[in-house]
């Protein structure tokens, strides 16, 4: 169980709000799962702490929850954007200090933000993104982008870095990359020092900008 036992609730069963439901009552998170069709909140009687069966427009409902009292709130809401609105509307106003909320598309997204929602998801289009930059390169395994230039990307360490130390390799003089940190097995070395050594298989997370990172996967794996 979770030392920091934060409170989550997901409103809207769907595929999206289901999964992130289940994953986080799994990782042992207290969870209130909400949805108005009732069928949908039995379904999730044993993938939550709790459930309710209300319509979240419903302002006296919603704040009857308690809902002003969870650290973080999910609208899950696809296809009704007017319901996913004012759900998140009444959460901002019922002071929820974190209310993410799911985007059908980019004039929904917009709304969204000027309603003051948190964090503004938009699944298909943040996966589409996921799924082109996994196709075009064969090497990374993950990545986070930090603005529109920089990024942080997984990598495998291949023959060309195996038994090198940092300072060996010449990564950071030669691409202007930084390995922030190499992951062996279940080891994970944080912040590497210059004589720490490289192995084939490695994973290795790396910092820089996305021209650089692109030219260390070409030329330096
Ligand atoms: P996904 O694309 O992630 O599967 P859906 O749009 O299909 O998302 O599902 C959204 C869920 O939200 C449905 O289960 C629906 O019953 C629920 N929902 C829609 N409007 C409301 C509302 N006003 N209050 C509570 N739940 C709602």
């Amino acid at each position: 169980m979770p030392k920091n036992k934060k409170q989550f609730a997901v409103i809207g069963l769907g595929r999206f709000g289901g999964s992130i439901c289940r994953e986080l009552y799994h990782l042992g998170y207290e969870v209130l799962a909400i949805d108005q069709d009732e069928e949908k909140v039995d379904e999730y009687v044993t993938f939550a702490t709790q459930t309710a069966c209300i319509d979240s427009t419903d302002e006296k409902a919603l704040k009857s929850l308690g809902l002003g009292n969870f650290d973080h709130v999910v609208v899950a809401i696809g296809d009704h954007i007017q319901a996913s609105v004012l759900t998140t509307l009444v959460l901002k106003d019922m002071n929820v200090p974190i209310v993410w909320a799911k985007a059908q598309n980019k004039y929904h997204q917009k709304v969204l933000d000027k309603i003051g929602a948190d964090r503004v998801v938009h699944p298909e289009f943040d996966m589409g993104i996921r799924v082109a930059h996994n196709m075009t390169s064969e090497k990374v395994i993950d990545f986070i982008d930090l603005s529109n230039d920089y990024t942080i990307v997984e990598v495998y360490a291949t023959k060309k870095l195996h038994r090198k130390t940092l300072i060996d390799s010449n990564i950071r003089a030669t691409y202007g990359v930084t390995i922030l940190a190499i992951k062996r097995n279940e080891d994970v070395n944080v912040s590497p020092r210059p004589n720490d050594t490289i192995e084939q298989g490695d994973m290795l997370i790396v910092l820089g900008h996305k021209d650089e990172i692109r030219r260390f996967e070409n030329e330096g794996l």
